[in-house]
């Protein structure tokens, strides 16, 4: 197994090793090609989609991604035989897109320990309070409840379909933050602190950033329960890992793939398009460009690309969350930690256990820990779980990742209603496919092969029309 250079490792009394062992990094340096019907600009999970798509219905297609690996914002990480999931990870049945690969592929799911947590606790300003997770899960499906229910029915009317918010529904709720939202409300103690966390783990940024409106569209898609929610956020896993499911996609879009090139040019002349990068220059009639939102204003379109949708790709989410995994010298049992903004750590929760200890998974809000200081990831979750001893700690720096810049997606308040459109609406021959502007669950692998399977969809259409 080859080694990628994203991610890092950490013991104790040794310096940060960069670059973690993956299935994912492959070894294609160059295309034997210059020429294409199709170039797929990104081999995360909505490159792959939409290149198996379009692979698949005898189109020469060529991926060029600027890693040295595939999967993008998910990679497995592998170890003494465990794996270890350093970006995207939990998936649902409720997330039809990729329930639908899973299957399709043959894998396997396998649980969280903190999916049925038996214990959880809150780290507030007067302590940390341990009870059974059905107390605090109670907390927190009352004021998560009172928080989204904008219309006397827990949101269940106003949004009806997740997937299509209706412009009256972003008319009243879009301009708002989850600040402004958390202020309208009554909440207190415990529910105040529970929420607090809630909120600023899913948008990953201080609530005063983050859109009001995609707690909403998290909620909706939710089934409106908080419970419900929790089971599709972070409970079943693919057994196998993501990068499986990524492999599984490479090898059925029989495409040719060349990592290591970051695509600085994309041009359209006479209809046709060239994609550029410090080394090559593939031809081609159409393109998928599937870059991450935060990363597009890299890419110089010298044309074929309104001056509204330049606008629209320019203005970036705001998720800028950090995740570390941590194996620690004790089991913690079936646990989850919540602590409200602006602590460095919003949530802890254990993964599963190894040879009786814990494997734990971090997360907090705007880039706030150092992922290369093992004795700061201790010492924060020492505030959870007094006198813990971390052993080692695997991790990836999204969010200053040249081809991430963020965590998974949360718009501003306000973006939705100012760019979803622009972003979702082709520029044929340029076609656009990325998590960070799907319908449904957008920021999710789901929403990244809803996206692949919506622009192949419209690039064939346009190939079909042009012949
Ligand atoms: C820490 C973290 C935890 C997450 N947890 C979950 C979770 O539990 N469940 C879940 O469903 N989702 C989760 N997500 C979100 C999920 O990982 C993403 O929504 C999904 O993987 C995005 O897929 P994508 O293909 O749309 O975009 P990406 O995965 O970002 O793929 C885009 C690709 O484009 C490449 N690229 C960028 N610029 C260029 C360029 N100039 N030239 C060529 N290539 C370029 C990138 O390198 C990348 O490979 C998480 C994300 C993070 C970061």
């Amino acid at each position: 197994m080859r080694n990628t250079s994203d991610g890092l490792s950490i013991a104790p009394g040794r310096a940060a090793t960069q670059g973690l062992n993956s299935p994912a990094a492959l070894d294609r340096a160059a295309l034997p090609d210059s020429e294409y019907d199709v170039v797929v600009v990104g081999a995360g999970f909505a490159g792959l989609t939409a290149a198996r798509e379009l692979g698949c219905r005898g189109l020469r297609v060529a991926i060029v991604e600027a890693r040295d690996r595939i999967g993008g914002r998910t990679f497995v990480a592998e170890q003494d035989g465990q794996k270890y999931e350093i970006g995207g990870t939990w998936i649902h049945w409720g997330q039809p897109y990729v329930w639908n690969e899973i299957h399709r592929y043959g894998l396997t799911i396998t649980e969280s320990l903190s999916g049925a947590a038996d214990t959880m606790s809150i780290l507030s300003a007067d302590g940390l309070v341990t009870d059974t997770a059905e107390a605090i899960g109670t907390d927190l499906e009352q004021i998560l409840t009172a928080y989204c229910d904008i219309d006397g029915a827990q949101g269940r009317v106003a949004f009806a379909n997740p997937h299509a918010a209706s412009p009256e529904l972003l008319a009243s709720t879009d301009a708002l933050s989850l600040a402004d939202r958390f202020a309208m409300i009554p909440a207190a103690g415990r529910q105040r602190d529970l929420l607090l966390s809630f909120l600023t783990m899913n948008a990953a940024t201080d609530p005063a950033k983050g859109g009001f409106h995609d707690q909403l569209r998290w909620w909706a898609l939710g089934e409106y329960s908080a419970d419900s929610l929790l089971k599709r956020l972070g409970r079943y896993k693919i057994a196998e890992g993501t990068s499986a499911l990524a492999l599984a996609l490479l090898k059925d879009a029989n495409a040719d793939l060349a990592l290591g090139h970051p695509v600085s040019q994309i041009s359209v002349v006479d209809g046709a398009v060239r994609v550029r990068t410090k080394a090559m220059e593939i031809r081609c009639k159409a393109v998928v460009v599937a870059a991450p939102l935060n990363v597009l204003g890299d890419i110089d379109f010298t044309s074929g690309v309104s001056h509204e949708r330049l606008a629209a790709q320019r203005e970036r989410h705001v998720c800028a969350g950090t995740k570390f995994i941590a194996r620690v010298d004790r089991s913690v049992g079936a646990w989850v930690g919540f602590a409200p903004f602006p602590n460095p750590l919003t949530m802890v929760v254990a993964d599963r256990e190894v040879g009786g200890k814990s494997v734990l998974v971090g997360f907090g809000p705007d880039d706030s820990i150092d992922l290369g200081d093992i004795r700061l990831i201790e010492s924060e979750l020492r505030k959870f779980l007094p006198g813990v001893v971390v052993e080692e700690v695997f991790a990836h720096d999204w969010t200053n990742d040249p081809y991430a810049k963020g965590g998974w997606t949360w718009f501003s308040p306000g973006q939705t209603s100012r760019v979803l459109n622009e972003l979702q609406t082709p520029a044929p021959p340029l076609f656009f496919a990325n998590t960070d502007w799907a319908s449904g669950w957008r920021g999710f692998i789901d929403g990244a092969i809803e996206e692949g399977i919506r622009s192949a969809r419209d690039l064939l259409s346009y190939l079909r029309a042009s012949r």
